[in-house]
């Protein structure tokens, strides 16, 4: 049987994995490197992920796969610690003693947010699907808690469209960040960083006899009477993992109104470091960008020769005009670092880097099948609420077992 997947993402990619023995898979990839978000590029001896990626300690799947890949070893959990850029000025926001100091929070919202906090993991996201983030925190914590604390992190998320996301979204994050320690919070990177995850998956995939193209993307499907033609080719199932408008548009079915957002992220080499130890720095002060993220200060900077800073931002449609030199004019007055200082600096932009959790987004989520077609991507339930590489990789599982089970592979 031959099976088309349109997309070399991690649910692509992992779909194709559990298809690999059992048919003949051809991965179609626009780009010209396989990965999706999950792409990296080379930085000093090694890669660096073209958006920061971390991962989680419930992440069962993508361990699993790294298991299977022989890179489970490279694991590790290291510290991130979160902050603040209010007013022109750093404040942390990892400990306890750093959150008590925060002069943007009274007493009493600390001591509200500090419940919100604890009850996170109890909420039924699907229960607050239809209430938006902003609503939520207002009446659960006041206003002076979402203006100080929680909209910052909004907008390093999902820019000027903030006050559509639900309140399933947000919950679902605190309750994700709340396993911390006193000295902050564990997360998972792989010593290479996770080029090895996706160069190891597409060299098995490749070993087994799966065809990948990458920098060639599917342009037009035909539903047949036998499958589908996907660029004038016959297969007998397609699976796609793209944007479902974008598949629309190359004469998929509708699958529906999915709201997505694009990344504009910029990764920054620098001979010294920015962000006062911080890793994922929030900006409550507006500038091109949401978040100011010091990958060294997460991952060892020796492993660079030099310290790496991500500037990220979201936007919907096109990206702003000027955008590259608004985030790194701003950056180096801000953090006053001279342009001598900085090594190299490269913009990555997906247009298509996931869906916006908007209120009701819950009922836009499709099956796995639709007209004979499959889908998995970062908008199937797995990614629900918020897309993640777990997500993806799920999402690419059971899809490649809707197709198991219907053609009896
Ligand atoms: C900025 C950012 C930060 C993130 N950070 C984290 C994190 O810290 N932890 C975490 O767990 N997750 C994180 N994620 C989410 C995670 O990266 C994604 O959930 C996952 O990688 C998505 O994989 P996917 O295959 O579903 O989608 P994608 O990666 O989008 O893959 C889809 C692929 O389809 C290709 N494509 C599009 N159109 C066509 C076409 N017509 N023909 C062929 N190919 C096409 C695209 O080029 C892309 O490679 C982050 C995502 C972003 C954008």
């Amino acid at each position: 049987m031959d099976i088309c997947i349109i997309g070399g993402g991690l649910s692509g990619l992992s779909a194709a994995y559990a298809l690999r023995d059992k048919s003949n898979i051809t991965v179609l990839e626009k780009k010209n490197k396989t990965g999706g978000c999950l792409s990296s590029s080379k930085a000093g001896k090694g890669y660096i992920e073209d958006f920061y990626h971390h991962c989680f300690s419930g992440d069962t799947n993508l361990f699993e796969l790294a298991e299977s890949l022989g890179i489970i070893g490279e694991l590790e959990w290291l510290s991130g610690s979160t902050g603040y850029y209010v007013n022109n000025k750093i404040y942390p926001l990892t400990t306890p003693l750093e959150i008590l100091k925060y002069p943007y929070l009274s007493v009493k919202d600390k001591i509200k947010l500090g419940i919100l906090t604890l009850h996170s993991k109890k909420y039924d996201v699907n229960g607050l699907d239809d209430i938006s983030a902003k609503d939520f925190i207002v009446e659960k914590c006041g206003i002076s808690v979402y203006e100080s604390f929680f909209e910052p992190l909004l907008n390093s998320k999902f820019g000027d469209i903030r006050g559509s996301v639900s309140a399933a979204w947000l919950i679902s994050r605190i309750a994700i960040r709340s396993d911390r320690k006193i000295s902050g919070e564990k997360l998972g990177y792989f010593r290479n960083g996770y080029n090895s995850l996706t160069e190891k998956l597409t060299q098995k995939l490749k070993d087994s006899g799966c065809i990948i193209e990458t920098g060639n993307a599917a342009e037009k499907i035909i539903h047949t009477d036998s499958g589908w033609e996907v660029n004038g080719t016959h297969y007998d199932a397609v699976l796609s993992t793209i944007n479902p408008s974008y598949l629309e548009d190359i004469g998929g079915p509708k699958i529906g109104d999915i709201p997505y957002q694009g990344a504009a992220c910029m990764t920054i080499g620098l001979k010294r470091e920015v962000t006062e130890g911080i890793y994922w720095l929030n900006m409550k002060d507006k500038a091109p960008y949401g978040a100011v993220i010091g990958h060294t200060n997460f991952v060892p900077q020796e492993r660079y020769n030099e310290h790496i800073v991500y500037l990220a931002s979201y936007f919907t449609g096109i990206p702003p005009e000027g955008l590259e030199k608004a985030m790194i004019d701003d950056f180096s007055s801000r953090f006053k670092v001279r342009r001598d200082e900085i090594n190299w600096y490269r913009l990555n932009i997906d247009e298509s880097a996931g869906p916006v959790y908007v209120k009701g987004y819950k009922k836009l989520i499709p099956e796995y099948e639709k007209d004979d077609l499959f889908l998995a991507g970062m908008f199937s339930l797995p990614n629900y609420p918020e897309r993640s590489m777990e997500g993806s990789i799920v999402a690419g599982k059971h899809a490649a077992s809707e197709i198991i089970r219907k053609y009896n592979l």
